[in-house]
């Protein structure tokens, strides 16, 4: 929590980048609780469930990231010591607006041709 303003402070002034920071949920986050610029991280007890982000794309959607072992396709989240988080392997939407991209230290790196046009 604290973390999270100082991250976004040192943004203010330029220090640190990113796109996303995370913040920890017990349950799956509804469309509308999801913010832009935040990935919900759900975590129950000590399993990782979901990662949960506002597609930057420009569409909006909730994209759902599975970080359960058991299911496929699924992706890994580390955090950083502000929250910012790196997401493996890459998010591919599959909707109309299919765009592609790397999150690294919180930084949206789309994929060559992974860019939505406006
Ligand atoms: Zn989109």
């Amino acid at each position: 929590m604290m973390k999270k303003l100082i991250a976004k402070a040192l943004r203010r002034l330029g220090i640190i980048e990113f796109d996303f920071v995370a913040t920890r949920a017990r349950s799956y986050p509804s469309e509308c609780d999801l913010r832009p610029g935040e990935i919900v991280h759900v975590v129950d007890g000590e399993i990782e469930k979901w990662a949960c982000l506002k597609c930057p794309g420009g569409c909006g959607a909730m994209i759902p990231l599975s970080l359960s072992q058991r299911r496929r396709p699924r992706w890994d989240i580390a955090l950083d010591w502000f929250g910012r988080p790196t997401v493996k392997p890459s998010v591919h939407q599959q909707n109309d607006c299919g765009c592609h991209f790397w999150i690294k230290q919180g930084r949206i790196d789309w994929c060559k041709g992974g860019r939505p046009s406006r």
